[in-house]
């Protein structure tokens, strides 16, 4: 099969130790690359109850069989491991150079285990892996670290990943940076990086990536530019970014607003909006393989932080340190990006921890005092970028909040738990559910998490015409758009280009085919979606999870929306747990939330074993 190495590079940080381990052509095949392998590995060399942070504990880099063919969006990666945040599975996905360079150098990706005894990085190339001191860039920050590392390589095309300061303070939601302004950002990835003393990876190979049929690939991006080019979405997302999607949660009524109280918010437009940061735009980038160019490089105008500058800010952080901290200054938001970014913190879990210090400081539960004489009121700019600093560093309050949400809540106490935005630990992003019940359901069956990636039902629930309020049919919704993100996940491309130009599954075994030179069906494609999000499910069930896990908070199921379209809607427990029921019968899935034994033997899931 082309388009993969067939060998993964195993590092154990501890002993220096390095091999490769083979890829079985059987396993390519049937979980193809990306979270499907990643899906196969974790279960199988990750022991039951690991801490993640204990040197016990695996970091997976995973590139897939599209890495490095130009196919649209196939600059990703994945980053598998047991997160600190959730206790239980984690997936994270970056575009980066680095992905490309790791398959260059012959591998699909990386194992690493163990602990080093010294802060240390990665040097990746054609004759493998170095373990090399990382003294000189150890309590730097990403941006600083990754300068340093491609100067001390004397290239600057190598791909480099970094943690940043809240990695190695153990910062439960700390992020891996790459080509700067690019994040693996949720569930804590970057504070298992650290965990393991490991500030950065660097990639360069020089070898050629073998496709079956190079041509076929560029014929088929020709065909797909010129059906992108005449799609009006495509050209408003090349033009505006993600930063449209605020224009549209705010009138769908889902803008997380004020720690999710709100679902609208009117100061938001034409100052954060996509009016608002197209102003500051001063020019338009890519990630690699990607003709859709919808990251903006944005400029702060005025004020304080003028004349700062970030790849972003992307719609998440918007919601998150705009409407949700009630910030309507751009500036602001551009530099809270940049000190995330920099320090490496993920900005969707910083805004929502942030946000709900706020609304405990508005009730009397927080006080200045626990945070170093910090008014933390919403609103209140400088507070925000404050408390990022206190969070990095632990001070005060912010090693408290460090931890996250959800145990945030249980160390205030006084009720906080009701407005603690969070699902098995890991904080929501930007999409308030209340105003879109199968967002809702979404957040609280995924593995993860309350997570955004897995599937995105606004398309469907807010622009789609799909009744928002309901919960008919919102099993068999989720568990559909599940398994499409799983496909595009697996095979590692931006699962965007697809919405956008747009892509069908047949355009992407298309692409299958002329890259391995192998025949995939739809049909195919779809079993392998429900083989690795079964076996996902079988990994969570064995670390402890169980349907009470699949939930939401009070304020998602009993506080009515207060404004916009939904007002007076909230999605209550009943509701929940039929949709909870019917996504579970759709998935195969009893109604503990276990595979049923005909589930399993539908996908081959009974007595796989692979030698590793
Ligand atoms: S659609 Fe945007 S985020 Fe996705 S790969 Fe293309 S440029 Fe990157």
């Amino acid at each position: 099969m082309k388009g993969i190495c067939g060998k993964l590079l195993d590092i154990d940080l501890a002993s220096g130790k390095t091999k490769e381990i083979g890829i079985p052509v059987e396993t390519a095949r049937r979980y193809l690359g990306g979270r499907g392998l990643g899906a196969r590995l974790l279960f199988d060399l990750l022991p039951a109850k690991t801490d993640p942070l204990s040197p016990d504990n695996i970091l997976i880099f995973l590139t897939g069989p599209f890495t490095g063919s130009m196919a649209p969006g196939s600059s990703k990666f994945v980053v598998v491991t047991k997160s600190p945040l959730t206790q239980g599975w984690c997936d994270s996905y970056s575009s980066g150079r680095i992905s490309l360079e790791i398959k260059k150098a012959g591998y699909d990706g990386l194992v690493i285990r163990g602990r080093s005894n010294h802060p240390c990085y990665l040097q990746i190339g054609d004759k493998g892996v170095e373990i090399r001191e990382a003294d000189r860039i150890w309590g730097k920050d990403s941006f600083a670290a990754e300068k340093t590392l491609k100067g001390l390589e004397g290239n600057a095309s190598a791909g480099v990943s970094s943690i940043g300061p809240a990695g190695e303070n153990l910062c439960s939601y700390a992020c891996i940076n790459s080509d700067f302004y690019r994040q693996a950002a949720r569930c804590g990835v970057g504070t298992v990086m650290g965990s393991k003393r490991l500030k950065a990876i660097v990639a360069k190979g020089s070898k050629n990536c073998e496709f079956h049929d190079h041509k076929k690939v560029v014929e088929l991006n020709r065909a797909n530019y010129e059906r992108a080019k005449v799609s009006q979405v495509f050209q408003a997302r090349s033009k505006y970014g993600t930063p449209l999607t605020l224009n549209f949660t705010h009138t769908g009524g889902i803008l997380p607003t004020k720690n999710f109280q709100f679902g609208t918010w009117e100061k938001a437009l034409g100052k954060i909006d996509s009016v608002g940061v197209y102003k500051s735009v001063k020019s338009h980038r890519s990630c690699q393989s990607c003709f859709v160019h919808c990251s903006l490089i944005t400029e702060a105008a005025e004020g304080k932080y003028k004349g700062t500058t970030l790849e972003g800010p992307e719609y998440e952080t918007l919601g998150m340190f705009g409407s949700n901290l009630l910030i309507d200054s751009l500036p602001t938001i551009i530099q809270a990006n940049v000190l995330c970014d920099k320090l490496g913190l993920d900005t969707i879990s910083a805004g929502n921890v942030i946000g709900f210090a706020m609304e405990c400081f508005e009730k009397g539960l927080l006080t200045a005092g626990q945070m170093d004489g910090l008014e933390l009121n919403f609103g209140d700019d400088e507070a925000c970028l404050a408390a990022i600093e206190m969070i990095v560093h632990r001070r005060g309050f912010g090693d408290i909040l460090a931890k996250g949400v959800r145990e945030a809540a249980r160390q205030i106490g006084g009720g906080s738990d009701r407005f603690a935005m969070q699902v098995k630990g890991l904080e929501f992003p930007a999409y308030d559910p209340r105003g879109a019940f199968g967002s809702g359901l979404s957040y609280a069956v995924s593995p993860r998490g309350a997570c955004h990636r897995r599937a995105w039902p606004p398309a469907k629930e807010i622009l789609g015409g799909y009744p928002p309020y309901t919960i008919e049919g919102k099993g068999e919704m989720i568990s559909d758009l599940y398994a499409e993100n799983c496909i595009f996940h697996s095979l590692l491309v931006c699962d965007m280009p697809a919405k956008f130009i747009p892509l069908t599954l047949d355009d992407y075994a298309n692409y299958f085919e002329a890259i391995t030179g192998e025949a995939i069906s739809r049909r195919d494609f779809q079993v392998m979606a429900g083989r690795t999000e079964t076996l996902i499910r079988m990994f969570n069930n064995r670390e402890g999870f169980t349907r009470e896990d699949d939930n939401l908070p009070y304020r998602t199921l009993r506080e009515p929306l207060p404004d916009g379209p939904g007002k007076g809607q909230c999605i209550g427990d009943e509701n929940l747990q039929r949709m909870i029921d019917d996504f579970y019968s759709c998935q195969g899935w009893d109604s503990a939330g276990i595979p049923t034994e005909g589930t399993l033997k539908k996908y081959g899931l009974t007595d796989e074993e692979i030698k590793w």
